[in-house]
C-alpha cells in the first residue's frame, strides 16, 4: 500500500487533493499557484484543495473561495481548475465547499459501489457505467432484464450490508500490486491506483468521494429501470434522497387515499372496485344511449314531413349524431342531414336509407370548394368537418334544396 502523498509525484496531479485524505473536510486554506482563465471565466489553481473536480461519474463540487462563488471545478491536464463567478486576486485563499450537496453525492456514490457489488454477488451482473446527477443516479448493468423478485433481493442484501455498518476504506496501490486486490472489475488505469473497499465485500478502483461507513448510506432503494440496448439501466436513491423519495411517495398515496375516502392500505382494493364500477357504468351508459337513440329516432321519424330529415344539434358529439342518423336510415326510407355544432369545429353528416339510389359523395366537392369542408365517406354516408365561421344553418338549407329535386323521381 502506498501513501497518497506520493500521488503527486506520478505527475498526474500537481495539486494536493485534500478530499483523498479526508472526504469530510469542508474548509481549507491554500496558496494560489496560478491565475488562469477557462472559457472566459477566471480560474484558480491551488496548492491544495477540498474541491472535487467533475469526473468518474460524479459531478464537481460547488462552494466558495474567499467569498466568491465557485461555479464549477474541472480537471485540465492534471490540474484542478476552480472556475469562479468573478476574479479573486490573493496569494492565499480560504475555500469552503457546499457540504450538503457533496454529502449527498457521497451517499449516492457509496451506495452505487454497494449496489454494484450486490448485483455482482447475487446475479453475476457487471456494472458497465455509472451516472450521478443532482436529481438521479443510475447504473447500467450487463443484464437482460431485472424482475421484481431479484430487485427485492438486491435491495434486501444491500440493506444487510448497510446495517452491518462496514467500514469503507480508501488506499492507493501500485499497478504491480493489482493482482493482490480482488477487484470486482480490473482497473484499466496505469500508475497509482486508488482502491475503495467496502470492508471485505467490494473492491473498486475509484477516485471519487465516499462515506466512512456503510451505515451512512442509510438505505439503497431501486426506484426504476429501463431497457437500454441489450442491458438494463437501474435508477436508485440513497441516504437523504431515499428519505425524500419515501416522503414524496407517502404524500401522493395519502392524497389519493383521502380523495377516495379510504386508507393507504385499502387503496389497491378501492381502486379495483372503482375500476369495476366504472366499467359497469360505461356499459349501462351505452345501453341507455342506445335506448334513448331508439326513442329519439322514432320521434324524429314520426315528425318527418318528407324523405329528408334535417336537424341541427348543439349538445352532442359527431359520433352520437352518427348513431342517431344511422338508426333512422336503418328503420325507414329517409335521407338524413345533421349539423353538429362543436367546440372548435362544426360537423355535417349526410346519410341515406339503402333503397334510395343516390351517391352522396357527389356533394363532397361542392362542400369542399364553397365552405372549406374536409372529410369523406361512402356513397351512403359522408361526414365533413367545417370551420366555425361557416354558417351551418344556411349550408343545411342549401343542401336540402339541392338534394330534394333529385329525390322527386324516387318519391313513393
Ligand atoms: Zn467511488
Amino acid at each position: 500500500m502506498t501513501d497518497p502523498d506520493n500521488f503527486k509525484e506520478t505527475g498526474k496531479a500537481s495539486n494536493r487533493r485534500l478530499y483523498f485524505e479526508d472526504a469530510y473536510r469542508r474548509e481549507f486554506e491554500s496558496r494560489v499557484l496560478e491565475f488562469r482563465s477557462f472559457e472566459g471565466r477566471p480560474a484558480l489553481v491551488l496548492e491544495a484543495t477540498c474541491f472535487y473536480p467533475e469526473g468518474g461519474g460524479q459531478p464537481g463540487d460547488l462552494g466558495e473561495i474567499d467569498g466568491v462563488k465557485v461555479v464549477g471545478v474541472i480537471e485540465d491536464q492534471g490540474q484542478i481548475l476552480h472556475l469562479l463567478e468573478k476574479e479573486v486576486r490573493a496569494e492565499k485563499v480560504k475555500g469552503k465547499i457546499d457540504w450538503a450537496r457533496r454529502y449527498d453525492f457521497m451517499q449516492q456514490h457509496s451506495g452505487q459501489h454497494l449496489l454494484s457489488g450486490v448485483f455482482f454477488e447475487l446475479l453475476g451482473a457487471e456494472t458497465l457505467s455509472f451516472h450521478l446527477g443532482e436529481e438521479t443516479a443510475s447504473i447500467e448493468l450487463d443484464l437482460a432484464q431485472l424482475g421484481e423478485v431479484d430487485t427485492e433481493k438486491v435491495e434486501r442484501r444491500s440493506a444487510e450490508i448497510i446495517f452491518e455498518n462496514r467500514s469503507i476504506k480508501t488506499y492507493f496501490v501500485e499497478e504491480r500490486e493489482i493482482n493482490q486486490i480482488p477487484f470486482r472489475k480490473k482497473p484499466a488505469k496505469s500508475g497509482l491506483i486508488r482502491v475503495v473497499e467496502i470492508d471485505r465485500f467490494d473492491y473498486s478502483a475509484c477516485g471519487g468521494t465516499h462515506v466512512r461507513q456503510t451505515g451512512e448510506i442509510g438505505l439503497v432503494k431501486i426506484i426504476g429501470q429501463e431497457k437500454i440496448r441489450k442491458n438494463v439501466r437501474v435508477y436508485f436513491v440513497c441516504g437523504y434522497r431515499a428519505l425524500k423519495d419515501y416522503q414524496h411517495k407517502e404524500k401522493i398515496l395519502a392524497r389519493l387515499a383521502t380523495g377516495l375516502g379510504t386508507s393507504i392500505i385499502q387503496l389497491p382494493l378501492t381502486v379495483e372496485r372503482l375500476q369495476f364500477e366504472a366499467r359497469d357504468l360505461r356499459k349501462r351508459c351505452l345501453k341507455l344511449r342506445e335506448e334513448m337513440n331508439q326513442y329519439e329516432a322514432e320521434k324524429i321519424m314520426a315528425e318527418a314531413r318528407g324523405i329528408i330529415i334535417d336537424r341541427l344539434f348543439e349538445d352532442r358529439t359527431a359520433e352520437e349524431a352518427r348513431h342517431l342518423g344511422l338508426k333512422i336510415v336503418h328503420s325507414g326510407r329517409f335521407l338524413v342531414i345533421f349539423g353538429i355544432k362543436g367546440e372548435s369545429r362544426n360537423h355535417l353528416l349526410l346519410t341515406r336509407a339503402a333503397e334510395i339510389p343516390l351517391d352522396l359523395r357527389k356533394w363532397m366537392d361542392w362542400l369542399r370548394e364553397n365552405f372549406e369542408a374536409r372529410g369523406g365517406g361512402s356513397d351512403s354516408l359522408i361526414e365533413m368537418a367545417l370551420p366555425k365561421s361557416q354558417n351551418l344553418e344556411e349550408i343545411i338549407s342549401e343542401l336540402k334544396n339541392k338534394i330534394a329535386p333529385e329525390l322527386e323521381g324516387n318519391h313513393s
